[in-house]
């Protein structure tokens, strides 16, 4: 028998301080956007919601139990309901030991104040699910966004100090390779500290559109979420997808700009170990 099994802490960037502890504020998810498990599953789990009070008691046990510095949301959408947030954001920010933490937003129902009441109390990082930049993609997948806003927030946030995630999905319907070409440029436009680029996988329910296919089989790579491939009309194959997730990896992160603003950051302590584990799982990324 081996020893104790070596924990994993994630990639580099989702985490600023150890010990850090999960926590689920709230399960499910009210939006139906066609691309997500969370809107899959909707009927079989119909949104959750903890009252605030509960959620923070929890907090305030795993600071006094364990010590924990830093909570990590792990609901897919933290920004559910406005009021529900702004009093979560009071509580933290009355916490006796202040905690770092970071969450995921949708974008529509974000505004520049409520960033703002997140970031004071205590929020240090934010994914935000932008998915597409194209309009009309992101009306097929039932999640319009205003796309200057998007920006706005985006920039807003690292503004205010706060570390941001734009995660995108490629092969959505209605998307072409223009549309992604576009959408990388975006991601690089918009300067998030860090973005994703995932490939669409069917989730069960989702509506086809006329000319798309599902492929099985499709060979994932560590770290991704195995599943059917959904293949849009105009995209040809799982290969041309795999390729500008590629493009957009290589694009977003080999940039001098970026290199050298991440270089920066390296003045930080302990951000050295951390550049280490980010080039090597980026080198994953990038293999053929
Ligand atoms: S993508 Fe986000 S907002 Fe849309 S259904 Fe999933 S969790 Fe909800």
């Amino acid at each position: 028998m081996g020893g104790p099994a070596r924990y994993n802490h994630g990639a580099p960037h989702r985490y600023l301080l150890k010990p850090y502890a999960p926590v689920l504020a709230l399960r499910g998810c009210p939006n139906r956007c066609t691309f997500c498990d969370s809107s899959a599953f909707a009927c079989s789990t119909p949104l959750r919601v903890r009252r605030p009070r509960k959620v923070v008691e929890e907090v305030r046990y795993l600071q006094a139990r364990y010590g924990v510095r830093e909570i990590q949301f792990a609901e897919p959408l933290f920004n559910w309901n406005r009021d529900w947030v702004l009093e979560m954001c009071d509580r933290l920010g009355r916490l006796h030991e202040p905690v770092a933490w970071s969450c995921h937003v949708r974008m529509d129902s974000l505004d520049e104040e409520l960033l703002g009441r997140m970031v004071q109390a205590g929020c240090w990082n934010i994914l935000f699910g932008v998915e597409s930049t194209n309009v009309d993609v992101l009306n097929a997948a039932n999640k319009p966004l205003d796309i200057p806003q998007v920006f706005h927030l985006v920039k807003a946030a690292s503004r205010m100090g706060c570390q941001t995630t734009a995660s995108f999905v490629f092969g959505l319907p209605l998307s072409t390779e223009k549309t992604i070409r576009q959408t990388i440029e975006d991601a690089i436009y918009m300067e998030p500290d860090y973005a994703q680029f995932f490939l669409h996988k069917s989730v069960s329910g989702e509506p086809m559109h006329e000319g798309d296919r599902v492929l099985s089989g499709f060979e994932v790579r560590a770290n991704e979420i195995p599943g059917r491939l959904y293949l849009p009309k105009g995209i040809a194959s799982a290969e041309q997808l795999r390729e500008l997730q590629r493009e957009a990896y290589r694009r977003f992160y080999l940039r001098p700009n970026y290199i050298l603003r991440r270089t920066r950051s390296l003045l930080k302590p302990g951000q050295i170990a951390r550049l280490f584990d980010g080039v090597s799982r980026l080198g994953g990324l990038l293999k053929p």
